[in-house]
């Protein structure tokens, strides 16, 4: 694939996908591994929010544009790495434990921001994912509503990686029940408003689960290299 052709590629992956995607669904273009030139024909041709797993990178494809799209977080967020993603991004997708929480807060504080939060949900309960399990999900909720600089907006989940993605159903089914049971909680401090869930592979099944945010890279922005 040729520079030119591929961002050609880029721009109408992006507007294909744009116009599939019913009204009210956020699309995140999963940019891992892409560089800034990448990220910026998706934002050119519409692409409204950048989905990144690493901090470094991110920085430095920010630093080379200043198009007004929102960043979110959506790998795993060491706490270590907390302070500069406080910072960097406009939504953590991947909270999974009160001490994370805890560290984004108080990170948050020290720069007088509230960072909105997705809970991840480890709906395949694999050992080897990160996440919450379903079970696990109310309790974190409640806790983390608590402190003043994070604010819970809804619930993010990957699911086990199937090549049938009708295999990924159920997954999703369980997470988007335990996301309405927490809405018909209406805790206070929490709004649960975005269920992020479905790949490349089984973005349309997401949908079909509920899904009002999907994560899409491959898509977008061709195989990884
Ligand atoms: C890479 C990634 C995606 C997108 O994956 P594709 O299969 O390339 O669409 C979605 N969510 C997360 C958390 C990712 O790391």
């Amino acid at each position: 694939m040729d520079l030119i052709g591929g961002q050609m590629a880029i721009k109408e992956n992006v507007k294909t996908l744009l116009e599939e995607l019913p009204d009210g669904v956020e699309l995140v273009g999963a940019a891992k591994g892409r560089t800034a030139r990448e990220i910026k024909e998706a934002i050119d041709a519409g692409l409204k929010i950048v989905g990144e797993n690493y901090i470094q990178e991110t920085m430095l494809a920010q630093k080379s544009m200043n198009e007004d799209v929102g960043w979110h977080f959506i790998g795993h967020l060491q706490r270590n790495k907390v302070k500069k993603a406080v910072e960097v991004f406009d939504m953590i997708e991947s909270l999974d434990s009160l001490r994370l929480a805890e560290e984004i807060d108080k990170r948050c504080r020290e720069i007088g921001k509230v960072m909105p939060v997705l809970v991840e949900v480890n709906s395949g309960r694999e050992e080897q994912k990160f996440g919450v399990l379903p079970e696990d999900v109310e309790e974190l909720v409640k806790e983390v509503s608590s402190l003043p600089n994070i604010k819970i907006m809804g619930l993010m989940t990957m699911g086990p990686r199937f090549g049938n993605p009708e295999d990924s159903r159920p997954y999703f089914q369980e997470t988007r029940k335990i996301f309405g049971r927490l809405k018909q909680l209406d805790l206070p401090d929490v709004e649960m408003r975005y269920l992020s869930m479905g790949m490349t592979n089984s973005y349309r099944i997401a949908l079909e689960e509920g899904a009002n945010m999907v994560r899409i890279g491959t898509k977008i922005f061709g195989e990884r290299r």
